[in-house]
């Protein structure tokens, strides 16, 4: 015993000093088989990726659902699921799912925001766009994101909910620091063709003189405050804007043509607008009033409209063949900002999305 007394001290730095290294390498352990786990976590997911680059997600669906066994309050990992229900096909199980997690407690603003930006577009999936418009608004009031006004300004323009469109893109705007104005143009005149379409000369009025004043003194700004004068059925001031128009900015004579060509009582003013093409169009609307051969020469020779006329003052049986190659006026026209064939009655380019401006189609 007089041994051990005498190192006692010893003993118990020792037994200390051990106990310590013990549980360094315990700790140093633990750090490791974590390491080990993360690295498999992260690692286990790379086939899932590479199916899904592939277009099969069926990998990442289970992959995430393993995600979603270990860690139940991952908000995230259940929405991707639901989003991943959706793509497959399934968007009533993905409304199912992102139900049942908004009545999870607590859930956090962006969490929420999530869930419902999902339901959203899971109910756009359905075809329900009421319930999606509800679902996407109370995201927008959790949490103000890109994301859901693009859904909702998509589903409001499809509706004909003009006015809430504009509202949200003006947020859209304001998020990006934007123009407050940017694409508020192209809303109003998508509003104006969808009012003519339905047959409501009073609306498309209305939004014609709204996107007017936002273009102002400019040559479309004239040109709409023209088409909004016929659309209110007030023919001799539509032909004095379009007389003013041409007569201040004659390079966009076709383009202010070509719209009351296709607008409903433009023709009435397109007979009565002087300048240098009001005989060409008066040929293309009027079959009976083939123009003469020196008028025929002020169109270009490799435009689809100068064939047309020649085709209308060549004999009957050669008149026909020609037509019938040539097809319809409305295969005469294109946009001058993309080159692409217009037709019908548009304010906008249908491929580019810009504001009207029209050129004769080439061969
Ligand atoms: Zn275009």
């Amino acid at each position: 015993m007089d041994i051990f007394a005498a190192y006692h001290r010893e003993i118990v730095a020792a037994a200390a000093g051990i106990a310590a290294l013990l549980l360094f390498l315990r700790a140093l352990w633990a750090k490791h088989r974590t390491n080990r786990r993360i690295r498999f976590d992260m690692v286990s997911v790379l086939p899932a990726i590479e199916r899904m680059l592939e277009g099969d997600y069926r990998d990442l669906l289970r992959w995430l659902r393993r995600v979603a066994r270990r860690y139940p309050d991952e908000t995230r990992a259940f929405v991707l699921i639901a989003d991943m229900l959706r793509r497959e096909g399934s968007p009533l199980k993905a409304t199912f799912l992102l139900r049942t997690l908004l009545y999870r407690n607590p859930l956090a603003e962006l969490e929420r925001a999530e869930i419902l930006l999902s339901l959203g577009r899971a109910y756009r999936a359905l075809g329900d766009d009421e319930k999606a418009l509800t679902a996407l608004k109370q995201s927008l009031a959790a949490a103000k994101r890109r994301e859901t006004l693009l859904e909702l300004d998509e589903i409001e323009r499809g509706k004909g909910l003009f006015e809430d469109a504009l509202f949200h893109r003006r947020e859209m705007n304001s998020l990006a620091g934007a123009d407050p104005d940017e694409g508020s143009l192209g809303i109003m005149l998508e509003a104006a063709e969808h009012a003519l379409a339905e047959q409501n000369g009073e609306e498309a009025q209305k939004w014609l003189e709204r996107a007017a004043r936002r273009e102002g003194d400019r040559p479309l700004g004239k040109i709409l405050s023209a088409a909004a004068a016929l659309c209110a059925g007030d023919i001799p001031r539509a032909t004095d804007l379009s007389s003013a128009c041409v007569d201040r900015w004659p390079e966009e004579e076709t383009t202010l043509r070509y719209l009351f060509l296709h607008l409903p009582g433009g023709t009435e003013v397109l007979r009565t607008v002087p300048g240098p093409l009001a005989a060409v169009f008066l040929a293309l609307f009027d079959d009976q009033k083939p123009l003469a051969s020196h008028e025929r020469e002020r169109v270009e020779k490799n435009t689809l409209v100068y064939y047309y006329l020649s085709a209308q003052a060549a004999p009957p049986g050669e008149m026909r063949d020609l037509m019938a190659a040539i097809g319809r006026h409305d295969r005469m026209f294109a946009c001058r900002a993309c080159g692409n064939s217009l037709w019908g009655t548009v304010f906008a380019c249908p491929v580019c999305g810009l504001p009207l401006a029209v050129k004769w189609k080439t061969l």
